[in-house]
């Protein structure tokens, strides 16, 4: 089974490398497995035992399932009889489908010394620089090209070693090895050809079939050729581009598609509606049309609520009712630098599921959502282990802190525990894909239920 997830996880992440492949890749997931795509500016309709996704800005996705009725399929039997029985909550996992990159700028060509070209770029998010320097890169993304009537999106990848960026030699910097800043405008440019090189618009042209001409913009991303492997003494590690955070998006819609088998069927008319949801641009904040700061889990929460047939209290009985897991890749204790982690809990490749904790909640978790996922790892036979920063580093944040100013779920956050995070190539333990997936599992098949003064979650 371990093999199967990470091989599976390898050949997704190869496959996908931007965050509008990923959403691309996860929606074909979705078709495959009968779910129908509803549009955010159409009106939805949505019916018992329905299966469903909505994609924003072709970069952030959001899949749930309506529970079947618990009496046989006529026109007289609504849900919204059902939920008034007992209102059942959304039961959601979060994660993110952007990863840090070198973006493309406008006019991207720059002539060097009247030989090279090389491409003008900034970075996205909080890259390691080191890592991007000596490998062979390409380009790929989003255009938009002109049509007979407006304009349609294309996605693009040149799929082949296309880019360097070349260090500067040991013997022009003596000092390299005592550490170096990076100049973001100078170092990163990566080499692209000669000078008489075609314009990038030319391949992606020719990649997307369309006339160079047509191109009217686009969101191009550098991204590392190198592909995915299992490596290690007895092959126990797992290194990869982009693991932060597609692993985790990878795991939580495996384990939303399997949940499937594990409904049991709405016996009280209590069922819980389960949500993948992938948002994008995490790596800069969030704060975007399709990122957790946004709208979209809100409004599409709101919306199947609607759909229902909910009042505006029906839908905020449901959301106090409701419970997220915010899944974002951990830092695991790095074998050089253990000091650099918190003197107790250290969390280790292949150790299980991470628990991640900070008192100033840029992690959600506290004492209740934390005993929550100790609930269902128990019952998924998932082992957790937990994540603080050391009190004098700060670290970094995630989704669940900026998705609850929408959606105020009460919410975890989790992650698998990983090296180098941000690097273009990142490392994890081979057996924590599959702890994921069996602890997102967990998660759509149960349901969040508040009695007088207890909690708890409940399979099924
Ligand atoms: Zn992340």
């Amino acid at each position: 089974m371990r093999t199967t997830y990470n091989q599976e996880l390898l050949a997704f992440i190869e496959k996908h490398p931007t965050s509008y492949h990923v959403t691309a890749g996860q929606k074909e997931l979705l078709d495959h497995a009968g779910y129908q795509q509803l549009f955010e500016n159409d009106a939805w309709e949505i019916r018992p035992g329905g299966k469903y996704y909505v994609i924003r800005n072709g970069s952030a996705i959001a899949a749930f399932r309506i529970p079947p009725e618990d009496c046989a399929a006529d026109d007289t039997c609504r849900i919204r009889e059902i939920a008034e029985k007992k209102f059942a909550g959304f039961m959601i996992m979060a994660s993110h489908s952007d990863s840090p990159s070198l973006k493309i700028k406008r006019n991207p060509e720059m002539q060097v010394d009247q030989s090279y070209t090389k491409l003008n770029v900034e970075p996205y998010g909080g890259l390691l620089m080191a890592p991007w320097f000596d490998r062979p890169l390409s380009v790929a993304g989003r255009i938009f090209v002109r049509t007979g009537t407006g304009m349609e999106c294309r996605l693009v990848n040149l799929d082949r070693d296309l880019l360097v960026i070349p260090s500067l030699a040991i013997h022009m910097n003596r000092e390299a090895n005592k550490g170096y800043t990076y100049n973001a405008q100078k170092d990163l440019l990566p080499l692209y050809g000669m000078e008489e090189s075609r314009p990038l618009a030319e391949l992606l042209a020719e990649a997307a079939g369309v006339d160079a001409g047509d191109i009217l913009d686009g969101d191009l991303y550098l991204y590392n050729r190198q592909p995915g492997t299992v490596f290690g003494a007895n092959e126990e590690f797992l290194m990869s581009p982009r693991l932060d955070d597609v692993q985790c998006a990878f795991a939580s819609l495996q384990g939303f598609l399997e949940s499937e088998q594990d409904s049991p069927g709405a016996k009280e008319g209590n069922q819980p509606i389960p949500v993948h949801v992938v948002f994008d641009n995490e790596e800069v904040g969030s704060s975007t049309r399709q990122g957790a700061a946004s709208t979209f889990l809100a409004d599409t929460l709101e919306r199947i609520s609607e759909a229902l047939g909910d009042t505006r209290t029906d839908y905020k009985r449901r959301i106090a009712c409701s419970f997220m897991l915010s899944a974002d890749n951990a830092h695991a204790v790095h074998p050089n630098h253990t000091d650099k982690a918190d003197p107790v809990n250290h969390p280790h490749l292949n150790g299980g599921v991470v628990l991640k904790y900070s008192a100033n909640q840029r992690y959600t978790t506290d004492g209740m959502s934390g005993a929550i996922v100790r609930l269902l790892a128990a019952r998924a036979g998932v082992t957790l282990q937990e994540f603080h920063n050391r009190s004098d580093i700060p670290g970094g944040s995630t989704l669940g802190n900026i998705s609850g100013n929408q959606a105020a779920v009460c919410t975890a956050d989790i992650g698998i525990a990983q090296l180098a995070m941000h690097s273009p190539c990142e490392t994890c333990g081979a057996e924590d894909t599959e702890q994921l997936v069996r602890l997102a599992r967990e998660l759509f098949a149960s349901q969040l239920c508040i009695g007088e003064g207890e909690v708890t979650v409940c399979h099924g």
